[in-house]
């Protein structure tokens, strides 16, 4: 093969795209020429500081773009939590006081204070399933990116 043809190859080797016997030939020649071999190496400079160039610009970006996504998924979570948070509270501390009164009140029939605590449980069951689900959703979500 002769020198023209090698250094023409010579750039298709750095990209990748000979395939294994075109790439055998040109390693092949450049053992025995010289000259080719100083394309060869100036064209291995370029590139690294090609590679090099390529490489710098976009991490930032991408560094950008994943603080800003943890961002926002960490504000949607800590707002979800807060949520949870006081709905238990409120629910706990009110529903609590609520009872409290009417359970303690003797004129109320026994059977209007068990209805009572068997809703207000109920209440408690579904907020709680609620919650489970919501973080479950969430935790599914996380994989599917991860997949992605
Ligand atoms: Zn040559």
């Amino acid at each position: 093969m002769d020198h023209k043809k090698i250094k023409e190859l010579i750039s298709s080797y750095y990209d990748k795209e000979l395939d294994e016997e075109k790439r055998k030939t040109v390693e092949k020649h450049l053992e025995e020429c010289q000259e080719c071999r100083k394309e060869f190496e100036e064209m291995g400079k370029f590139e690294e500081v090609m590679s090099k160039m390529e490489l710098k610009k976009p991490p930032e970006d991408v560094w950008k773009l994943y603080w800003a996504s943890v961002y926002n998924r960490l504000e949607r979570r800590i707002g979800w939590i807060l949520l949870s948070i006081g709905a238990m509270i409120i629910l706990f501390f009110g529903g609590y006081k609520m009872v409290e009164g009417i359970i303690q009140d003797p004129s109320t029939p026994f059977l209007l204070k068990a209805g009572i605590l068997i809703f207000l449980g109920g209440i408690v069951v579904l907020l709680v399933s609620l919650i489970r689900e919501q973080f479950f959703v969430r935790k599914r979500e996380r994989y599917k990116e991860v997949e992605k």
